[in-house]
């Protein structure tokens, strides 16, 4: 963990006058397209806090989205990147290629769920992760149609804006999209209309009966999903959906890819979410917490399906840069090193039962659900299911305010979430949820 004193110190209002004045600049030279949560400019962060430009030091509960799993600048990645970064910094590993790409592939196919032969690739993003996966898996089945569910996240570039459920902000106006992707039910169990329990089985039946009816099956390349669905709003598809499509998948030839972007490295309290069931996914994209910052991803999978596209189909200029590739090395051993996995169950241990506490009190509070440190209360009218946006952008600000970062999520804009670094010390964690529950009463 980083020398940064490990609390909350609010000494401006947030935003500061500093950040606001990086916030007029920002105005004038960035692209309004590229929007801020919460605009507090950063000075240095490490632990479960970030400190400003004004000297603020705010509890850190979104951690870059799910990134800084072994926080901000971890000894460990700074380290390894360091070293790297002085020997070499990029030479592209299509033209001649170095170790850290190497061990890092051996890494991730040793860690991710199934013991059968894995190979690896590595890439610069999530969403170049997944793209590469549908050419990997499209190249394999020699087949053209990919499946993605309702709520769905992956990206967005052209085809993964696609394959992402949500117009605004996503995808409005940066049509057409790529073809041959076709959308079927996520068993959402809060919102299933015949109630939690027929979720599983109902959605399932539904998505089959649209795969097999609709598009074919035979025509399915890859069936993609998130274990749990991030940006849609934490929704942990009801038990035994998963299992059901993944089975699906393999009676039919079809490539079944986990997207384990945000959901994967150690957050969810095991180092993938879809062990959680014991699914095994043909393949798997990763990105994120990858790398404790760094950017860098990969798609891991059956090596007989990864080599499938030929010599030269796949990588990029950067894909597997050396730094990104130390700091990912960095990374994992310090996942492993500090049982991260058993850190983030026991953020959720703390964090779940207060905020069934304060459902008790707050009707807004419609389901409070997630696993490990990724934890989500979604908002409604109280008495109703009607999705409030307003009042979830509201706690937002309070808890900003107050020197907390919380991120918001869902289709319908009414989910609070949160991903706090999984090395976060339990009185932190405990003040950020207090600055929640005064939010709460505050508002
Ligand atoms: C963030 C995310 C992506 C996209 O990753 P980028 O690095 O932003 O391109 C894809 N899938 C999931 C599930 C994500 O959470």
């Amino acid at each position: 963990m980083s020398e940064l004193p490990q609390e909350r110190r609010l000494v401006t209002a947030v935003p500061g006058p500093k950040s606001q004045e990086l916030s007029a600049r920002k105005a004038a030279a960035v692209a309004d397209g590229v929007g801020v949560t919460l605009p507090v400019y950063v000075r240095r962060a490490g632990g479960g806090v970030v400190e400003d430009v004004d000297g603020n030091r705010l509890i850190d509960f979104g951690s870059g989205i799910a990134v800084t799993s072994v926080g901000n600048s971890a000894p460990m990645v700074v380290r390894k990147a360091a070293e790297q970064l002085a020997e070499f910094t990029h030479t592209c590993f299509m033209i001649t290629p170095y170790e850290g790409y190497v061990e890092v592939a051996e890494q991730l196919n040793a860690l991710t769920p199934g013991d059968h032969a894995k190979k690896t690739a590595l890439f610069n993003s999530g969403a170049e992760a997944v793209e590469n996966a549908v050419k990997i898996a499209r190249s394999y089945t020699k087949r053209p149609a990919v499946v993605v569910f309702d709520h769905g996240y992956h990206g967005r570039t052209n085809l993964t804006m696609a394959l992402t459920a949500k117009n605004m902000p996503y995808k409005e106006g940066f049509g057409p999209f790529a073809p041959e992707v076709y959308r079927v039910p996520l068993a959402y169990g809060y919102r299933w209309l015949t109630g939690p329990e027929h979720a599983a089985e109902e959605a399932a039946a539904q998505a089959i009966d649209m795969i097999t009816k609709q598009i074919g099956a035979e025509h399915v390349a890859a069936i993609v999903i998130e274990p749990i669905a991030g940006e849609g709003g934490f929704i942990e598809p009801a038990k035994g959906f998963l299992p059901r499509m993944a089975q699906f998948a393999r009676d039919n030839g079809i490539v079944f890819v986990a997207d384990e972007i945000q959901t994967g490295f150690c957050r969810t309290g095991q180092w993938f979410a879809c062990e959680d069931e014991g699914v095994v996914p043909d393949l798997i994209t990763t990105a994120k917490g990858i790398a404790g910052g760094l950017p860098l991803a990969a798609v891991t999978g059956r090596a007989e399906i990864m080599d499938a596209a030929h010599a030269g189909g796949l990588g990029g200029t950067y894909g597997g840069n050396p730094v990104a590739c130390a700091a990912a090395l960095g990374a994992i051993e310090t996942m492993k090193a500090l049982n991260l996995t058993e850190r983030a169950r026991r953020i959720g241990e703390v964090m779940v039962p207060r905020l069934r506490a304060l459902q008790e009190k707050y009707p807004a509070i419609g389901e409070v659900r997630g696993r490990g440190a990724m934890i989500a209360v979604e908002l409604v009218r109280p008495g109703t299911k009607e999705p409030d946006a307003a009042l979830t952008a509201a706690v937002a600000k309070a808890c900003h305010a107050n020197g907390l970062v919380v991120l918001t999520c869902g289709t319908y804009g009414n989910v609070l979430r949160f991903l706090p670094p999984l090395v976060i010390g339990e009185d932190l964690l405990n003040e950020g949820l207090d600055i929640i529950e005064e939010a709460f009463a505050g508002v």
